[in-house]
């Protein structure tokens, strides 16, 4: 007979320290830990491309965590676990909570399906500092907006011990049908990958050695320097984030080991917008694929592939938007202001809309998650709860001489315009052509005219928005 055993079901919490799931599977004799890469479930939010290469790698850190005893599996989650169920004498499943409306009505199913088994189902909050349904307005009905969202669920922050990593037991146990994590193949068969490793240690060692670089050397600039894309002012440990190499609490309570001071409340507020996200996506789950604001549903998007393309390829002619471009094609992540940037220009200069936008992010960011994401391009797009207005254009000369005004992060990833000197960075079409000559610049051959105007395009998003306005 099978030894009675407790299952812990990874998924986005892929780390042993302060992971409830893990800690309390282990209280058992025996554990059989598992991680299901589920697609079909997943539907339209199959995870990309870069998302795939950061979980391979953070899988592998894990197994090699859990002493070899994670057990990987391909296919629909509940039948997994029902086969599992039949063939161990398994008393309880654990899992972390997540929030994306597909994982919800997954685990609620497969309450019922152990429950109907006499198998106890547990899940905890394994990922957030409150969850979306411990905060809500006087009225009973949940914030839209940002601020006072921020002001009520600060009020019932307390500071939480970090679960340490549990003792595994001597019982870990491993399943014979269990496949490799090379059969996932998740890593990219092109080579576009290539660059990610000289950025990016996936795994809860490579998110604690981040943290403590960033504590060390980052907070201290953070409130003015995080918006400059070519300092080290930000922590980039949003993939490390959304895969759970670690938790938020970890953060929350590393920053109690540093000064209380303007940047640290700068930053906490940052993790709070992810939190935010995420309760959004919880009561909005409509939020990746619909307007918040019903009256963008008759925008007049004109979609052009063409000019979607070349946003694709940082080939707009507009420097500070093509290096973003550049950099989330070869590092998977792109600096925050540039994220907005981008957005903007492809929304209200391009016309196109924010869901195509948002789906290329999706693909190509590490850090691809379905609450951040979908507010974010939505509150760039002017049609979520709490979004930048419509009227908002970025300018992306303006935010270029402003946020890189030395060029350091715009010619790294454009190397073609590094002779270009500063004065006309960001607008080399008033080039003398001397200048460009000197710089070895041929605009139309080595660098692209710019495929829009700045004031006409904006005029255009300006007349379009306002056929939308008293619908
Ligand atoms: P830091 O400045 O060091 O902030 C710390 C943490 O706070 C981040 O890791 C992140 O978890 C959270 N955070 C910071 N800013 C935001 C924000 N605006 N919204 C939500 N959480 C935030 N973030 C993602 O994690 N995944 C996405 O798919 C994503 N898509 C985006 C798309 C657009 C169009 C825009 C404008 C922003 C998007 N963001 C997304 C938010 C933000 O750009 C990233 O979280 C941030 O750049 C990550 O870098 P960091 O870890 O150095 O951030």
């Amino acid at each position: 007979m099978n030894q009675p055993l407790s299952i812990v079901w990874f998924r986005q919490d892929l780390r042993t320290l302060d992971n409830p799931a893990l800690t309390a599977a282990c209280k058992a004799d025996n554990v059989l830990p598992i991680y299901i890469l589920d697609d079909a479930n997943a539907g339209q939010y199959k995870m990309g491309g870069a998302s795939r290469w950061w979980l391979h790698h953070s899988l592998k850190a894990l197994n090699a965590s859990l002493s070899n005893a994670l057990n990987i599996y391909h296919g629909d989650a509940a039948t997994v676990i029902g086969d599992l169920c039949q063939r161990f004498a398994v008393e309880t499943v654990y899992w972390n909570r997540c929030y994306e409306p597909y994982h919800i009505t997954q685990s609620q199913n497969i309450k019922v399906q152990l429950s109907s088994q006499g198998i106890n189902a547990c899940s905890i909050n394994g990922s957030l500092l409150n969850e979306p349904w411990a905060v809500f307005k006087k009225d009973g009905s949940p914030y839209k907006v940002f601020t006072p969202y921020h002001r009520e669920a600060s009020k019932i922050d307390r500071p939480i011990d970090i679960l340490p990593a549990p003792t595994l037991p001597i019982g870990l146990t491993r399943d014979p049908k269990a496949i490799l994590l090379d059969s996932l193949a998740l890593l990219p068969l092109t080579h576009w990958d290539a660059s990610f490793y000289k950025h990016w240690t996936p795994g809860e060692a490579g998110a604690s050695s981040l943290l403590n670089r960033f504590l060390s050397d980052g907070i201290n600039d953070y409130k003015d320097g995080r918006d400059r894309p070519a300092l080290k002012a930000i922590s980039r440990l949003s993939p490390h984030l959304h895969f759970g190499d670690i938790s938020p609490q970890q953060i929350i309570n590393a920053l109690l080991t540093i000064a209380d001071d303007q940047n640290s409340e700068h930053f906490k507020r940052e993790i709070r917008w992810r939190e935010f996200s995420y309760y959004l996506l919880f009561h909005f789950p409509s939020l990746p694929n619909q307007n918040l604001k019903a009256n963008f549903d008759h925008f007049p998007w004109e979609n052009n592939p063409a000019w979607l393309k070349r946003w694709q390829q940082g080939l707009t002619g507009y420097p500070l938007v093509d290096a973003g471009m550049r950099e989330l094609r070869q590092t998977g992540y792109m600096h925050n202001r540039v994220r907005m940037v981008v957005a903007s220009f492809l929304i209200k200069n391009l016309l196109i809309d924010w869901r195509l936008g948002a789906s290329w992010f999706w693909d190509c960011l590490v850090d691809a998650d379905l609450a951040s994401n979908s507010a974010s391009w939505q509150w760039v797009a002017g049609c979520g709860t709490d979004a930048s207005p419509y009227f908002r254009v970025f300018n992306p000369i303006i935010q270029g001489e402003k946020f890189d005004p030395q060029g350091e992060y715009t010619k790294l990833y454009l190397p073609e315009l590094k002779e270009l000197p500063d004065k006309y960075l960001y607008r080399p079409w008033e080039a003398p052509t001397d200048v460009l000559s000197q710089a070895n610049i041929t605009l139309g051959e080595t660098y692209p005219h710019p495929i829009v105007q700045i004031k006409e395009s904006r005029e255009r998003a300006l007349a379009a928005y306002g056929t939308t306005k008293n619908l």
